[in-house]
């Protein structure tokens, strides 16, 4: 695809968004994050070039790498992968605008000895796993809300901006509906969380329906 041709393709994402937050309300902000996991720098200068700030990646290796590789970009960088213990240091020697998926308390409480030891604090969404599927991460719904609480209380340097989730991995809409629906009623009644992170190509206008105000996309940003 060549510029222009690129160009047109992404207003038409931009378009699909703007219709579907419309219709939640006109004030209704709903932020874009680039999944870049499976493309190239060169391929987020391309987008870059167009206007687009926010990347997220799912690996640390990809995001070092990626964001050193374009340190003189002022881009922000989202991490939205598992997180192993073994790599907390690299994640936060990395320094995400946002780390999307911390996915258990014991995780947490690793992440605050090292942030505190680095004087260091990182804004953070909780991940849940709404979809409650085996091969997905984050925690169960029914103890997001106690986590969550328990999180702000005992850890000062993750600073929780809010919540995460990947729809359910279906055919049928309804239960991807339902388990964005389920995250955003946790996130409803959760003290000042900001951030509803849920949607991805497949599923982002469904998502901004159910209350999502942060997309991750990947391939329908990147058509290969
Ligand atoms: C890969 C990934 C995405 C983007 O997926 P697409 O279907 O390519 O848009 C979003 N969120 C997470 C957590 C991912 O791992």
């Amino acid at each position: 695809m060549d510029q222009i041709a690129y160009k047109i393709h992404i207003d038409h994402i931009i378009d699909r968004i703007e219709q579907a937050r419309f219709k939640v309300n006109a004030h209704h902000i709903v932020k874009i994050v680039a999944v870049s996991k499976y493309s190239t720098t060169e391929a987020v200068q391309g987008l870059y070039d167009i206007g687009q700030r926010a990347f997220g990646e799912n690996k640390v290796q990809e995001l070092k790498s990626k964001s050193e590789t374009l340190i003189d970009l002022p881009l922000e960088w989202h991490f939205i992968g598992n997180l192993q213990k073994n790599k907390i240091n690299q994640l936060i020697s990395l320094d995400p605008f946002l780390f999307q998926s911390l996915d258990s308390i014991e995780l947490a409480q690793a992440m605050q000895t090292r942030l505190a030891g680095a004087d260091q604090v990182m804004d953070t969404l909780l991940q849940i796993n709404t979809a409650k599927e085996q091969t997905k991460s984050g925690v169960s719904p029914v103890s997001a809300a106690d986590i969550y609480a328990q999180i702000k209380e005992e850890c000062p340097n993750i600073n929780l901006k809010g919540v995460m989730t990947i729809g359910a991995h279906s055919e049928d809409k309804r239960l991807i509906q339902k388990s964005f629906e389920d995250t955003r009623h946790i996130f409803d009644k959760l003290d000042d969380a900001t951030i509803c992170s849920m949607g991805m190509s497949g599923d982002f206008e469904l998502a901004i329906a159910s209350g999502s105000n942060m997309v991750r996309l990947g391939s329908v940003m990147f058509p290969g």
